[in-house]
């Protein structure tokens, strides 16, 4: 099997992989919380004896630990079985979440526990060098504040915004991740690996929720723009330029609104939150002043809770919304013949009532009979941090 891992961008070898029977136990744990050598075995479809060794070799290594004993069923014979869970002193990695205003960090480990955590603000419009001095300082402050030493870490992982429009930088994605991952390397003498926070997210989505360990499968993260991250055979595709699913910028609307790209009626202009929560205000609220803004998430919830009301407005604006989309994402699911669909967004607990449009648009647009489903995920606020880390932290772990 390919390794995802192989493809992440950094220029510092990752240390020598754990092989497939520990990374799988790993991998159960993680998922399904402490668990005998009988569940691994039953869940992991592993052998007895394999299961035996592996876990004996991650408590001696320091990677899972002992925790108590299962419950014995009444009736049945012989000795409590000994659970197993990953260990407090195992892989730890920081995450970095690179937000617009606010830039976030985390030590965490493959349990995703949150151990420590800082905010600092995010410089405005900084260009390549004072990005570097940025995290170079903020990684820096946080480390020496906590006395976490980088060659104790795993690595290192960052979410970084996508290419920023306007810009005159080259649309290069993987150019910028892999100069900002070299020169923090240096720096900190750790493994570092640099992504755009859409696909952070992405991966967090993967390694956690229904979609744990999936190897194909799409999620299309809906924040302020509109981008897809593809997963197939387990690998995240990046694309030549790390642009791979970066659909926002393609023209749907003909005659639409003047996008920050340089465009007009990108997807992004018809689909994003702030242009959803603005439809909604302007068309089912009634403001008489559609430009003041509210508070955006508060507007969303209830758009999508007046969908599942049958409100005939809101209807039509999450309608629209999810044709376009559906649209696009048929184009993906035709080109890619992946069918899992996941749609994560800050849409409140009814945002799935933007789940049957978006299908209807798929099932219209591809060949008939083809299966394929969509699903709805609420935005997690520590996905993007917990994504950056797992970056590194996903060499421990293997897809279903
Ligand atoms: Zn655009």
């Amino acid at each position: 099997m390919v390794d995802s891992a192989q493809t992440t961008m950094t220029g510092l070898a990752r240390q020598p992989q754990l092989p497939e029977s520990k990374r799988r136990v790993l991998t159960l744990l993680r998922r399904h919380g402490a668990s005998t050598k009988g569940t691994l075995a039953e869940h992991g479809q592993m052998g007895w004896s394999t299961v035996v060794k592996a876990v004996d070799e991650l408590v001696q290594e320091g990677l899972v630990e002992q925790g108590g004993r299962q419950d014995k069923s009444p009736g049945v014979r012989g000795k409590y079985a000994s659970l197993y869970r990953i260990a407090e002193s195992g892989p730890r990695a920081i995450g970095v979440d690179v937000e617009l205003h606010t830039t976030h960090i985390v030590l965490t480990n493959l349990k995703d526990d949150v151990i420590l955590e800082e905010r600092y603000p995010t410089p405005r419009r900084a260009h390549h060098q004072a990005t570097e001095d940025f995290l170079v300082e903020s990684l820096r402050a946080f480390m020496s504040k906590h006395s976490v030493e980088a060659s104790s870490l795993a690595g290192i992982g960052i979410g970084i915004l996508g290419i920023v429009f306007p810009t005159n930088h080259e649309r290069d994605n993987v150019e910028r991740a892999k100069r900002i991952a070299s020169h923090l390397e240096r720096v900190f003498a750790a493994r570092v690996v640099v992504d755009v926070n859409s696909k952070v997210y992405a991966l967090y989505e993967k390694w956690t929720n229904a979609t744990f360990g999936s190897a194909d499968f799409m999620l299309a993260w809906i924040r302020t723009g509109v981008a897809l991250s593809i997963f197939q055979s387990g690998q995240l595709c990046r694309g030549t330029h790390g642009l791979a699913g970066e659909i926002g910028h393609m023209r749907v609307a003909e005659g639409g609104t003047l996008c920050r790209c340089g465009n007009t009626g990108c997807l992004e202009t018809v689909v994003n939150q702030h242009y959803l929560a603005e439809q909604y205000r302007t068309t089912v609220r009634g403001a008489t002043s559609p430009g003041e803004a509210g508070d955006v998430l508060a507007d969303l919830e209830e758009l999508f809770r007046l969908v599942k009301a049958d409100n005939h407005a809101a209807r039509r604006i999450v309608t629209t919304a999810g044709s376009y989309l559906g649209t696009v994402l048929a184009g993906a699911i035709t080109v890619l013949d992946i069918s899992s669909v996941v749609v994560s967004a800050h849409f409140g607990p009814d945002g799935d009532a933007i789940v049957d449009p978006i299908s209807d648009a798929i099932r219209n647009a591809i060949l008939p009979n083809v299966n394929f489903s969509v699903r709805y995920v609420p935005f997690d606020p520590m996905g993007h941090v917990l994504g950056a880390a797992l970056l590194v932290l996903q060499d421990y772990l293997v897809h279903a």
